[in-house]
């Protein structure tokens, strides 16, 4: 059997790489030059079983609100006429409900577990290199309501089967050192040791390596436009070849297509699946150099009362943040980076170089509940495996597991709805 795999990011490369391992022929197109250069180029590089919660919950109506009348909030939006981000708004609001964000909560759970084992796996069989670090996630809390919330998630972790650890500050310190100089900000902390972090971008990279040695084609600067729907009930996709002399449209045929395309997916599942609600919504990075390394953290961050995650990739500190919904612009715009400056020189300080910072922004590929889109179309040679949002790098190895199992037919290994 030969598939096309449509993306060339961290879901489509591990998808390529679980299709490969079942012994079939793969090709995947990119349309840039090259590979992972979308959502998950700089992201805040953390493999976060414990943040199983969507960002639909019954809190969000209240903080998104809030955030309009405040332009440092960590979620930014200006109501304005757009029916695609109307109707994901709505849809967004439905799935804050109560119920619908628990059962949200437990088919992330399930894949989010599923796949730090499939992560595992990969990496100590494939001997991937990309920064990785596997000492667990601090969940940071600096302030009252937000520990509140954060004792109350801890629980709900333990009862999903995620080990979570209440710290007091000083048990935090204990854990991470590089906080002691901090702790007059920290109302308590959460430990979940099982959680990792690493470089997206470099995993991808080496994994796509992976790929090509074990057969598989890539296929950069090739983009994918529309389907031609044939008589015998398929679908065939149409792609543009953007180094070609030419640069006119053809049909690459194959047995079956996997759409792995992030934000670009919607687009591209329109014809075959309706309004497909993969929504961008804009994320901010820092990447900066260390220069002295005992003061920067080595376990991953998340400051619960900020919304800022924080990463040591080597000797480079990531910070990461912001949810705003502004299209699909991946522009970085300086107001929105402010806040992780800010949160930056408050942490790291001059044990960092300021005057090297990369600053970045990339597009989320968010469904309104959080759960990303995993399996049949209408047409029976075409998969999607797409809509990650936040969690696309925790998500990755196991989807693409996953995606790999339906496509051949083996029963489910997970609790998860996938679409048939
Ligand atoms: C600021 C920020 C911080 C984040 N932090 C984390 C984190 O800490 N942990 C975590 O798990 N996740 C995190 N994420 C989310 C994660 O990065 C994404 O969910 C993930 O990258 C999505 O992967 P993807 O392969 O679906 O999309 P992408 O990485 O965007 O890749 C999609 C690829 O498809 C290609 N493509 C699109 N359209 C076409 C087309 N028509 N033809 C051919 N190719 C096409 C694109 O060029 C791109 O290369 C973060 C995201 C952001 C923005």
């Amino acid at each position: 059997m030969h598939l096309v795999i449509i993306g060339g990011g961290v879901i489509g490369i591990t998808t390529a790489w679980a299709c490969r391992q079942r012994g079939w022929d793969v090709t995947v197109i990119e349309a840039n030059e090259s590979l992972a250069r979308g959502a998950c180029y700089a992201n805040g590089a953390q493999i976060s079983v414990s943040h199983p919660h969507p960002w639909s919950n019954p809190q969000a109506p209240r903080i998104a609100l809030e955030s309009l009348f405040n332009p440092d909030a960590p979620f930014h939006w200006q109501p304005k006429w757009d029916c695609a981000e109307a109707r994901w708004l709505a849809r967004f609001l439905r799935e804050c409900l109560p119920e619908r964000h628990r059962r949200n909560t437990r088919a992330i759970a399930a894949l989010s577990k599923f796949s730090l084992a499939v992560l595992r796996r990969w990496r100590s069989e494939l001997a991937l290199q990309y920064d990785a670090v596997t000492r667990g996630i601090l969940h940071l809390f600096c302030d009252e309501r937000a520990w509140q919330q954060g004792k109350a998630h801890a629980a709900e972790l333990v009862e999903l089967g995620i080990r979570a650890v209440l710290c007091t500050p000083d048990e935090a310190i204990a854990i991470e050192p590089a906080l002691a100089p901090h702790r007059d900000r920290l109302f308590g902390a959460v430990h979940a040791p099982e959680d990792e972090s690493g470089d997206a971008h470099a995993f991808t990279l080496a994994l796509a390596e992976r790929c090509a040695a074990a057969g598989v084609t890539i296929r950069t600067q090739t983009v994918a436009t529309g389907w031609q729907f044939r008589a015998d009930g398929r679908a065939y996709l149409r792609i543009r070849e953007q180094a070609a002399s030419s640069a006119s449209e053809r049909t690459l045929d194959a047995d079956g297509y996997i759409l792995c395309a992030g934000v670009g997916s919607r687009a591209l599942a329109h014809p075959l699946l309706g309004d497909v609600p993969i929504h961008p919504v804009k994320g901010y990075s820092l990447t900066l150099p260390i220069c002295e390394p005992e003061r920067i953290p080595t376990v991953s961050l998340t400051d619960e009362s900020h919304r800022i995650v924080a990463s040591r990739l080597g000797n480079r500190w990531r910070i990461a943040g912001t949810a705003e919904l502004a299209g699909m612009d991946d522009r970085p715009d300086p107001a929105r980076l402010a806040p992780l400056y800010r949160w930056g020189r408050q942490w790291g300080g001059d044990a960092v170089d300021w005057s090297q910072v990369e600053a970045w922004a990339g597009l989320r590929p968010m469904t309104p509940s959080g759960v990303p889109l995993i399996g049949a179309t209408r047409y029976p040679n075409v998969w999607i495996n797409s809509g990650h949002g936040s969690l696309g790098w925790t998500l990755a190895c196991g989807s693409a597991e996953a995606i790999a199992g339906v496509i051949a037919g083996e029963p489910p290994r997970i609790a998860f709805p996938f679409l048939v």
